[in-house]
């Protein structure tokens, strides 16, 4: 927990936000500025600042990111698919620094993306 961490507060229930999923090890919430018809950003409840910052001792954590999206996907019957996108630095547009992984879905979405 890192207190001046907005999704650690987030996790810890200090900020108020719409959590859709959490366990012991990830907490997920609805994307307060959503970018589709289902925008949900699942965390680690482990502070790190990106993927850059994890290491082997992750493994387990950042596969489980993955498994919840699809979980949370299935529950969302997007069925026409859906994306995980996880931004890593400010180059790749990430503006909250800890990992969290985005879940879109319910619209189309183009390739390569902006
Ligand atoms: P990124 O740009 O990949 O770092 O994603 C950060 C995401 O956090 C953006 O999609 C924001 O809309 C979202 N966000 C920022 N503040 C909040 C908040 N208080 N509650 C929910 N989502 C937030
Ligand atoms: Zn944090």
């Amino acid at each position: 927990m890192n207190k001046d961490c907005l999704f650690c507060r987030i996790g810890a229930k200090q900020i108020p936000s719409k959590i859709v999923y959490e366990d012991p090890e990830l907490f997920a919430f609805e994307d307060i500025s959503p970018q589709a018809p289902t925008h949900i950003l699942i965390c680690p409840r482990k502070h790190f600042e990106s993927l850059t910052d994890a290491s082997a001792e992750d493994q387990v954590v950042l596969g489980k990111l993955q498994l919840v999206a699809a979980q949370l996907a299935r529950e969302r019957k997007l069925l026409q698919g859906y994306r995980t996108v996880l931004n890593n630095g400010e180059g790749a547009g990430q503006s909250v620094f800890h990992l969290h992984l985005h879940l879109l879905g319910g619209r189309p979405f183009r390739w390569p993306p902006g």
